[in-house]
């Protein structure tokens, strides 16, 4: 299994200038976790964007799909006059609605996603085959909105947290895995009712909780200090920690 960050960044993001997106590589397909800003011009500097296989999106935040409208245009430019769409969109529960109003507000045809991918919501706990020998699970994170964390189980399995604070259900779905993605969005935890992020200690806390082999650390702020997100993290954890950078390949 081979992961590409594509982009590292929170809704304002430093490093490369790119928000959340993971191309996974495995099981002869290619996984596209999330596309935010900027995801889609690095996508295709890589390979064709009609090469993706399937796309899943972790919540409705921006930061976390709107290039979806940029990789759209990329796949009928790979491929004019496409006859049926291929590929699979898988988007949270509601998600097509709130793509809906998107797609009416900039005055884009309903269709235009749905021409090119076939558009899906998942539902939470629930397996989806993606390829012989590849399949997706997601639960339900806590954030500021519904958001989801995703696991792909192929020739090794990985667990994607998108956005959130510590959960015990997006513990559960990590359990044992070979890599666990974990935003490390703060650099203090959040106080008061409404909590929607992870510190780098509280990644760590969920990678150890969880049992996984190693752990990466993303989601940062234009002016997060990453190395300082690790050595928090290194308290918790006493496994390999990664820090995610745009442009970063690993092999899982
Ligand atoms: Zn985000
Ligand atoms: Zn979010």
């Amino acid at each position: 299994m081979r992961l590409t960050v594509l982009g590292s960044g929170a809704a304002c993001a430093g490093d490369g200038g790119n928000s959340s997106g993971y191309l996974v590589e495995d099981a002869g397909v290619c996984v596209l976790l999330d596309c935010g800003h900027g995801v889609a011009s690095t996508l295709v500097s890589l390979r064709p964007a009609s090469e993706i296989e399937h796309i899943v999106i972790s919540h409705m935040h921006a930061d976390h799909f709107i290039d979806l409208l940029a990789l759209r245009f990329a796949v009928t430019k790979d491929i004019t006059g496409l006859a049926k769409p291929q590929g699979v969109l898988h988007l949270p529960p509601g998600g097509g609605d709130a793509l809906g109003a998107i797609l009416d507000a900039v005055c884009f045809p309903p269709d235009f996603l749905s021409s090119v991918w076939n558009v899906c919501e998942y539902q939470s706990g629930r397996s989806i085959p993606l390829a012989p020998g590849l399949s997706a699970r997601m639960a339900g994170g806590v954030h500021y909105i519904p958001g989801w964390g995703i696991r792909l189980d192929g020739s090794a399995s990985l667990t994607y947290t998108g956005d959130t604070a510590p959960s015990d259900d997006l513990c559960e779905l990590a359990r044992g895995c070979d890599l666990l993605i974990a935003e490390a969005t703060l650099a203090e935890p959040e106080c008061g009712p409404v909590k929607g992020h992870l510190t780098g200690a509280q990644a760590a806390e969920l990678a150890t909780a969880a049992g996984v082999a190693r752990l990466m650390l993303t989601h940062f702020w234009y002016d997060a200090d990453r190395d300082a997100a690790a050595d928090d993290a290194r308290r918790s954890f006493h496994g390999p920690i990664e820090i995610a950078r745009d442009g970063l390949v690993i092999y899982v």
